[in-house]
């Protein structure tokens, strides 16, 4: 139940709860008072029977009579008057009572009638004799036992009031602590260990306002934890990438110093030395411009705002254009080139960063060969236009109604299982010292591809098997008749 109903109806039962009690209690003394006073009528009116036998005889009218009989009847409870036929006292037991008398008025009102007041009931009669009247009697009996029960069910009724009126404020103001006390203060707690860096500890929590504020409070430090972790991991990264670069950057940087000292400072080196000096800077050079592009490259792919300046270009033309020219580079060592493409419609590339990763792929591919081996790069927009995949590429995973494949695939060393997840890391190399024999190698050439290629929309996928060879599918979006790739609808 939402907070602010549960809130209401408690309210409700506050306010509601002890006037219906106090009803039902009023209600029911009533009705036991009722009984009772029925109960009490009946029995003075018998009382009252032996009173009036004694009261009406006409001889305790004399004012000099003998008035011991009224006397015997006499109690604590019953107090009798006798009147003259003028309303004059002519006997009396209350004390206090002085010897006044009645008005005429008074003394015939409410004659024959047992009248019940609150203290007392009260009897008044005229006394005859042969057809004359002689006086009046009147008696009262006093309701001590009532007023006192009267009493102390009021008492009771008022206990009984006051202890189910502390229950129900005391079972309320229980379940409003529970449900609103505890719950803001536990999440108040968590908010004062979240902000001082410790790490909270999830709690269950309903649905209710509280409940939807802790969830809201627990995704918040969940996005806040994320984040600090993504950014401590960029940094880490960063001064990763710095220490790297800045090691490999030292290695030719060195060599270019000590070749140039020696073409200034050695007078007697031959020509072809000189020459071969040169030559060698002019490679070192190259290998540092070369790493230092990949660097920038890199750093501009990582920011999320760089945006690709995609071209509408016919695929199989542009696909042609890009896997040519790497026959040279195969057979420097001796490996047969199947360079094919295969594809129709039109596609949105960035040509010179698709360049960059048909480079990036020839390169990884010509360097992991061996010697005489096959190497495959080619582009399809149909199974049939695929060339024959290693087995453990599945071809049904491909799907050709979103995308065009271009695939670079050769046979050599291969990338073992546990390394295969991380070769797109930046500065990822699996066997460090053998790449860097090579001139060229950061590590930063399949990060560079994959980002560039979806930032095309697209994904890669590496599958290799050591010692077989590897394959790289690098999927991107075919254009709709309509100008837009299929992926962005
Ligand atoms: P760079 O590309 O910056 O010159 P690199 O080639 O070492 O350096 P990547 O292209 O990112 O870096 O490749 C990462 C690692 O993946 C390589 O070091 C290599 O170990 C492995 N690798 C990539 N392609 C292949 C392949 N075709 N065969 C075997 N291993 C490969
Ligand atoms: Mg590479």
């Amino acid at each position: 139940m939402k907070l602010k109903k549960w809130l209401l109806l408690s309210y409700l039962i506050v306010m509601i709860l002890p006037i219906v009690v106090a009803y039902i209690l009023f209600a029911w003394i009533n009705s036991y008072n009722n009984d009772q006073k029925v109960r009490e009528y009946f029995e003075t009116t018998i009382e009252l029977q032996n009173v009036k036998e004694v009261l009406e005889q006409p001889k305790l009218y004399h004012p000099s009579s003998d008035k011991s009989k009224i006397k015997q009847l006499e109690s604590d409870q019953l107090s009798i008057s006798l009147y003259n036929p003028d309303g004059l006292i002519i006997y009396t037991s209350t004390p206090g009572l002085s010897l006044t008398a009645l008005g005429k008025e008074d003394m015939y009102e409410n004659l024959y009638s047992l009248e019940q007041g609150y203290q007392a009931f009260t009897y008044r009669q005229p006394v005859f004799n042969k057809q004359q009247l002689i006086g009046f009697f009147h008696v009262e009996v006093a309701r001590n036992e009532w007023k006192s029960n009267v009493f102390s069910r009021s008492l009771f009724m008022f206990s009984v009031f006051l202890g189910l009126f502390l229950l129900i404020y005391l079972t309320v103001v229980r379940l409003v602590n529970r449900k609103l006390n505890v719950r803001l203060s536990s999440l108040m707690e968590d908010m004062t260990v979240f902000a001082s860096g410790k790490p909270i500890k999830q709690k269950e929590t309903n649905n209710d306002e509280i409940g939807i504020l802790q969830k809201h409070f627990y995704r918040m430090s969940d996005q806040i934890n994320e984040a600090q972790e993504t950014v401590q991991k960029e940094q880490r990264d960063k001064e990763f990438m710095v220490a790297t670069i800045s090691h490999d950057l030292k290695t030719p940087l060195t060599s270019i110093k000590a070749y140039a000292e020696s073409l200034h400072n050695e007078q007697e080196l031959s020509v072809r030395e000189r020459e071969e000096y040169r030559e060698v800077i002019v490679q070192k050079s190259d290998f540092m411009k070369q790493m230092l592009d990949d660097l920038l490259t890199h750093t501009l792919l990582q920011s999320p705002s760089y945006e690709l300046e995609l071209v509408s270009v016919d695929a199989n033309e542009f696909f042609d254009m890009i896997i040519s020219g790497y026959e040279p580079l195969c057979k420097e060592k001796n490996i047969q080139l199947h360079a094919y493409a295969n594809v129709s419609g039109t596609v949105e590339v960035n040509p010179k960063q698709m360049m960059r990763v048909a480079d990036n792929l020839m390169s990884n591919a010509i360097k992991y060969s061996y010697e005489c081996s096959h190497l495959w790069i080619v582009a399809a927009s149909s199974q049939e236009g695929l060339p024959e995949l290693f087995s453990f590429v599945d071809r049904s995973k491909l799907d050709f109604d979103q995308f065009i494949y271009f695939i670079v695939q050769n046979e050599g060393v291969g990338i073992s299982e546990t390394n295969l997840d991380k070769v797109f890391n930046p500065m990822y190399q699996v066997d460090q010292a053998r790449s860097k024999k090579d001139e060229h190698g950061t590590g930063l050439g399949l990060s560079i591809t994959k980002q560039i290629i979806e930032k095309h929309g697209g994904h890669v996928h590496v599958a290799s098997n050591e010692d077989v060879g590897t394959t790289v599918l690098c999927a991107i979006p075919k254009q709709k008749a309509g100008g837009k790739n299929n992926n962005e609808n």
